[in-house]
């Protein structure tokens, strides 16, 4: 995606759009190339570095613990499978897929 582009809105006006320089949404922000959002998330960071940084570590640590616990979950569906498998009954795709699914909802 081209670094800067120019929308037209309903009136007629052109309004200069730039990626926001750390999600890539655009935004109209072509001074700070910062959408909203970031802008908000920066300055909140900016503010309190210390507390951000033990916010960092604590949502870090739960995406592991969800990401292991999937891996788990996983792990039990695919040796069911297997177990259905050697004992000659195919699970198919679909039904397989379904139930991976299904453990990523924790
Ligand atoms: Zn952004």
């Amino acid at each position: 995606m081209s670094d800067s582009m120019t929308t037209g809105s309903a009136a007629g006006s052109l309004t200069r759009v730039v990626d926001c320089d750390l999600c890539g949404k655009p935004t109209k922000m072509t001074a700070t190339k910062r959408c909203d959002r970031c802008w908000e998330l920066e300055r909140r960071v900016q503010d309190d570095p210390d507390i951000a940084r033990k916010v960092l570590i604590e949502v870090s640590g739960q995406q592991r613990a969800y990401v292991l616990a999937v891996i788990d979950k996983m792990r039990g569906v695919i040796e069911a499978v297997y177990r259905r498998w050697d004992e000659g009954d195919e699970a198919d795709a679909p039904e397989l897929g379904a139930a991976i699914l299904e453990a990523m909802k924790l």
